[in-house]
């Protein structure tokens, strides 16, 4: 039989790179693997041809033999080429290179512990105030966890009991499965790869070994920390599985509404209501801010929309160089439960400005303006 040319097999170019000869033999290897195709000798067929294609040409000398001399250049029977020991010697190293990744190193000495898990990362919602969250603080939050069981110590088994050897792996925690032409190692079904089986489950915790409890963990929250900032605690998330690292813990923060300011980034909003004198003769007002009340000057003839910037009042994000800004948005009030004294004041100060009204409220008559003309149009 002739054999095919080991690019064409690939499906790449004379030229390809590396890269591409991987990302080829991947795809194909993946396609033809015997685990995914049980008893199909075709497939088999195919992917031993793909597995010879990749060996030559992912090696630099192999593939320059190939290139000038085609297959009686790197036929392994032929001893000709480049490296030596290489051919199917290599076919182990090859394997585990490009499957290492794809299925999980099992290719490790008998009886190795695969099954063992980093824990999983845990999320905790923290609400936070807007003081707290400008200023930095600490707290204390309270977690669930697992710990080990006191009434067996963690062995799982009954008080006065031992676990036993898993009869089913003879205590490695891994079964050898036939899949077609391979062998695989599982993890062991009976025991779930501890290699420990136990008979007489202890009651407290059901036979895990762990039971339920709760830890109080102090959290430093850094100054200028904003909603849905997360901080993460090292090590603080579920244990591992069989000896494996725990997870971390995410301390996601949430930041309760305040009364006063709204917050955008490191800026504060606040709304401002400016009696209608002050707002039209001008004055100077009281305005809260983090750190105190602060005096601000309004000039005569504010409106209601200004808005007053009081620089550096807001608040230092955790990555920002600067402190933000305060906003503050002013709102004419109208009077109200006006004594009769006032209400005579305000008709006589309505009677001198009849006749002036585009003087005196020139927003009022462009908008009458605009409402005329609209219904003559
Ligand atoms: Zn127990
Ligand atoms: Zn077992």
């Amino acid at each position: 039989m002739a054999k095919r040319d080991y690019y064409e097999i690939l499906g790449v170019n004379r030229d390809a790179s590396d890269e591409e000869i991987k990302k080829a033999y991947r795809r194909l290897a993946m396609k033809h693997h015997p685990d995914r195709n049980p008893d199909n000798p075709k497939s088999e067929e195919l992917f031993k041809e793909a597995k010879e294609a990749y060996e030559i040409l992912s090696d630099a000398k192999k593939r320059q033999a190939f290139d000038q001399f085609g297959h009686a250049g790197v036929d392994p029977s032929m001893g000709g080429g480049g490296g030596n020991g290489a051919g199917f010697g290599n076919f182990s190293d090859a394997f585990s290179d490009i499957f290492g990744d794809i299925f999980g190193n099992r290719a490790g000495g008998g009886g190795g512990r695969s099954n063992v898990y980093r824990g999983a990362d845990l999320r905790y919602n923290l609400e936070v105030t807007l003081e707290e969250a400008a200023r930095g603080t600490e707290t204390r939050i309270r977690i669930p966890t697992m710990a080990e069981c006191d009434s067996c110590h963690g062995s799982g088994a009954k008080k006065g009991t031992e676990p036993k050897t898993c009869p089913t792996c003879g205590g490695h925690g891994q079964v050898r499965m036939q899949q077609g032409f391979f062998s695989i190692q599982q993890t062991c079904p009976k025991c779930h790869g501890t290699g420990r089986f136990v008979a007489d489950p202890c009651p407290t915790c059901h036979g895990g070994g762990r039971v339920k409890q709760h830890k109080t963990l102090s959290v430093k929250i850094p100054a200028g920390i904003d909603e849905g900032d997360r901080i993460r605690l090292s090590g603080e998330g579920e244990p591992g599985v069989n000896g494996g690292p725990p997870g971390d813990l995410y301390v996601q923060i949430h930041l309760k509404p305040h009364t006063v300011f709204q917050r955008d980034h490191d800026d504060l909003h606040c709304e401002m209501p400016v009696s209608f004198t002050t707002a039209a003769l001008g004055g100077e007002i009281e305005i809260p801010t983090l750190d105190g009340v602060a005096r601000l000057k309004v000039p005569a003839e504010t409106q209601t929309g200004k808005v007053f910037r009081l620089r550096g009042k807001g608040i230092k994000g955790v990555r920002s160089i600067s402190q933000g800004d305060l906003l503050c948005h002013v709102v004419v009030e109208t009077p109200v439960s006006l004594t009769d004294r006032q209400k005579e004041l305000l008709r006589e100060f309505e009677e001198i400005s009849q006749g002036n009204h585009a003087t005196h409220n020139p927003k009022a008559q462009g908008w009458l303006d605009k409402v005329r003309e609209f219904f003559a149009g």
